[in-house]
């Protein structure tokens, strides 16, 4: 045997309900039963509930919501070995693998073709997905007084470390800035996804978008955690000394969208990630099976590169790169404006839009 078995001696508690108020102060394990497979067998969720000593609002973490993407379930382990429940105001919940069908299957997917971020709040009379989208909400989202969904890119394309959020809106724009990713795109939350969901519940919610699926990157894992240690600190839970900002202010872009391909071929996408590119700049080129170039792309207008297609196979409408359009001046809330509002006391409601 080469192998050196560690036992986790922490019990793990088996329920059906996230009952906060039960827990002790520190560190629990818990397996919290969604739904049944076909055999009557139970299909749990992971859980990790941090009680700090002192009472305040509950952040909630979300990694895996798209089974095979785990750069955010690295972010959640690290962050716990780091919390400290007697410096600790509130409690942080992580749900450490949302989607427990798609990461046994290594893919996005809940079954194949369901995203689960296109169908919350779910139903609880709908299919099976619906169902288990709406047991993620009623378990866990609506106990919740803020959210922060980790994602990263889908399988064949790469992405910056980027925060998606709505920058008109106090509350997230402040989980934005102190998240302190490479850009920040401003995307208003979108019906159906589990932030969209978040924010309707006046839950304030931000998605981080983690570099690349099916692999851990030790260098976006560590800037997120140190970032996700000002949310926290922006939240309330932890003093503003023990999350000092890192690295770069982050680009802010108002808007950003997807070029796609208009023919099918072997692409190679251009710039680097976080590369800055000027109207008319080549962006990709289209080969075809004989090596010869068929199509030139260039950039429409001034852009970011905050994500981008690595897998040369395109069909016609295949994904090229997502473009961030840098924010002017004075289009969104300002970091200055929000140095000036005193530190988010949860639950604090209505005040985001
Ligand atoms: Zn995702």
């Amino acid at each position: 045997m080469t192998a050196a078995e560690l036992n986790d001696d922490r019990a793990i508690i088996r329920t059906k309900e996230l009952a906060l108020n039960e827990l002790p102060i520190g560190r629990s394990h818990l397996m919290v039963e969604m739904v049944h497979n076909a055999l009557g067998l139970p299909i749990s969720v992971p859980v990790i509930v941090m009680r700090g000593s002192r009472p305040g609002p509950v952040l909630g973490l979300t990694s895996a919501l798209h089974g095979n993407e785990l750069n955010g379930i690295s972010v959640v382990h690290r962050l716990f070995s780091q919390l400290d429940p007697h410096k600790l105001r509130g409690t942080v919940v992580a749900v450490v693998v949302v989607n427990v069908p798609g990461y046994l299957a290594h893919r996005r997917h809940y079954l194949e073709g369901i995203d689960l971020n296109h169908i919350m709040p779910g139903d609880p009379h709908g299919n099976a997905p619906q169902i288990y989208a709406h047991r993620l909400v009623e378990r866990f989202l609506d106990k919740f007084d803020f959210l922060v969904d980790l994602h990263t890119a889908s399988v064949g394309r790469v992405n910056s470390l980027y925060v998606r959020s709505d920058m008109t809106a106090a509350i997230p724009a402040a989980m934005a800035y102190r998240q302190r990713p490479e850009i920040i795109v401003h995307n208003p939350p979108a019906d159906r996804t589990l932030r969209g969901t978040a924010m309707e519940h006046d839950i304030p919610a931000i998605t981080v978008e983690i570099g690349n699926p099916q692999q851990f990157q030790p260098k976006y894992i560590k800037s997120t955690l140190s970032g996700l240690r000002g949310v926290l600190a922006e939240a309330g839970l932890l003093s503003s000394r023990s999350a000092a900002p890192s690295g770069p202010e982050p680009t802010i872009c108002s808007r950003s969208y997807w070029m796609y391909t208009d023919h099918g071929g072997l692409l190679e996408v251009l710039p680097a990630l976080g590369a800055l590119v000027k109207a008319g700049e080549p962006i990709a080129r289209l080969t075809n099976a004989f090596g010869r170039v068929t199509r030139n792309y260039v950039a429409p207008e001034d852009a970011i590169i905050v994500g981008k297609s690595v897998d040369p196979v395109a069909e016609t409408g295949g994904r090229i790169a997502h473009l961030g359009i840098v924010a002017t001046e004075g289009s969104f809330i300002k970091r200055s404006t929000l140095s000036a509002v005193p530190a988010i006391t949860a639950p604090v409601l209505g005040q985001d839009e």
